[in-house]
């Protein structure tokens, strides 16, 4: 267990900005975080620290919500979303924004407590965090990080001495959120819904000069607005979909702006590449399977269009039509983001169209033989494929590949793989093992976790259990929301 007593001190007091309570106040309600009784630092991000110049000295009754730093001016946050198609009003029920930090770079982040306690928006929730799902949302997001995925980062997880209580009581514990900002395609949702055309052009300016100032002076920004927004979150997909990566619950609410990950519930990462795997135990149809989750970022897209059409043009059929023109293009630039990081998995570069079929075989092969998603290419970046020949079709794919690649660009295919397959990822059955164990009170293999996957491409040797294909699970994996 770390202790609160690292070396810098915390600099938060009369440092946070609040720009978001500049907005009209239906997009917020100003409220502290709920004071917990006896708050123990569990995690502390030393290397985000580093990079937001936050010490550490100091902040844990800031994080727990014990206290918050000076001038600073904490709410909760308004938004509605789509959730398995239905409209529904959420807001943050259990996270209250503390302010907004400028990092060392001079790029403006949101610092955020998740599990902070009761807001208005909580409905029938008890606002609160069991320590488990925070450590869970702590080494998943540090993980998509060191990917390369865009993510909201975790800070630090503080328990606080008080039990949750779930389907039993568990221990509660508060996250530190970083997110360049935290509003989603449920917070347009909310906008048009329940306010005016003036809010809702409020939030989509806020919105361009937060996260698309370059779009700020062009006559239709709106349009290109909802371009730009379509175009992060189709790279977003594809980077999902090139890790493995199934995120679980991809309501609208959960889709940022920015174009982050946001979110971490019962998200995971495929084993064996079976394109219709879906984890979440209350996604019984499927909705956000691991293959669905590009037609569905359409879809949350398309609701996104919905809410900002009056700004789009005052003729609503000419609105419809920008809509639908630019939604219209999501499937092909989605497709070249993902073929552009298949190719690179496979070590190709100056793809050519014949390369596709590369791409889809191996997958088709994958898909076959029941082979793990990850290893498969980290076995073809070290070279060592002896086990995967035993397997039919695999070596005909093979000899393909090495013609394609020839003999004198088998290094830079190499080097190419190597930084674009990871060697580790955090497996559910080691995540569950250094959760379990971390709930014990031992954070060795939670530590140790945290640490290689944050940096999934060194491929320097480990224990094999770290990279070795996981156990066959005795029933499916489950995740869980709302934890
Ligand atoms: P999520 O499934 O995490 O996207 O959450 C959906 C909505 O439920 C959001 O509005 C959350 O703030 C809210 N929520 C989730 N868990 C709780 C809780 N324990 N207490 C209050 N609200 C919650
Ligand atoms: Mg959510």
């Amino acid at each position: 267990m770390q202790k609160n007593e690292g070396g810098r001190i915390v600099v938060l007091d009369g440092k946070l900005d609040a720009s978001y309570t500049a907005l009209p106040e239906t997009f917020y309600t100003r409220m502290s975080p709920n004071p917990v009784r006896d708050p123990q630092m569990v995690k502390w991000n030393e290397e985000l620290a580093e990079q937001l110049g936050i010490g550490q000295e100091g902040a844990l009754d800031h994080l727990a919500g014990n206290s918050f730093p000076e001038g600073a001016q904490p709410i909760a946050q308004a938004y509605a979303g789509h959730q398995f198609g239905n409209f529904t009003m959420l807001g943050d029920g259990r996270t209250i924004l503390l302010g907004e930090w400028q990092n060392r770079s001079g790029q403006k982040v949101d610092i955020q407590l998740k599990g902070a306690g009761r807001t208005p928006y909580s409905r029938g929730g008890d606002g609160r965090a069991a320590l488990g799902p925070m450590l869970r949302e702590y080494i998943i997001s540090e993980a998509m990080h060191g990917l390369g995925i865009p993510t909201t980062r975790s800070l630090a997880v503080v328990s606080t001495g008080e039990p949750v209580y779930r389907e039993t009581a568990l221990p509660g514990a508060v996250l530190t959120r970083i997110a360049s900002s935290h509003i989603r395609v449920g917070t347009f949702e909310y906008a048009r819904r329940f306010c005016s055309e003036t809010d809702l052009i409020a939030l989509a300016d806020y919105s361009i000069e937060r996260h698309y100032p370059e779009l700020a002076g062009e006559p239709d920004k709106y349009v290109r607005f909802f371009r730009a927004v379509m175009e992060r979150q189709a790279e977003l997909l594809a980077k999902w979909v090139g890790a493995g990566f199934i995120h679980g619950v991809m309501n609208t609410d959960n889709m940022t702006i920015s174009g982050e990950t946001i979110d971490y519930g019962p998200c995971a990462f495929l084993d064996a590449y079976k394109p219709m795997t879906a984890f979440s135990s209350i996604d019984i149809q499927g909705r956000y399977a691991y293959a669905n989750q590009p037609p569905i970022a359409a879809w949350n897209l398309a609701r996104f269009a919905e809410a900002l059409l009056p700004l789009f043009d005052s003729i609503p059929a000419e609105a419809v039509k920008q809509a639908e023109d630019t939604l219209r293009e999501f499937p092909q630039i989605y497709r070249k983001c993902w073929l552009d990081i298949m190719y690179r998995k496979i070590g190709i570069t100056g793809a050519k169209e014949s390369d596709e079929a590369l791409v889809e075989d191996i997958l088709g092969w994958m898909e076959q033989a029941g082979a793990d998603y990850t290893n498969t290419f980290r076995a073809l970046t070290i070279g060592d494929t002896a086990a995967l020949e035993q397997a039919e079709g695999f070596a005909s794919w093979k000899k393909r590949w090495d013609d394609r690649i020839g003999a004198e660009g088998i290094e830079a295919a190499r080097d190419l793989m190597r930084q674009s397959n990871p060697s580790i990822i955090p497996r559910n059955h080691l995540v569950e093992e250094a959760l379990d164990a971390a709930g014990n009170g031992d954070y060795t293999l939670f530590d140790r976790l945290c640490e290689l996957v944050s940096d999934p491409f060194s491929y320097e040797p480990v224990d094999s259990k770290f990279t070795e294909d996981p156990p066959e699970p005795k029933e499916p994996f489950q995740t869980f929301c709302g934890t």
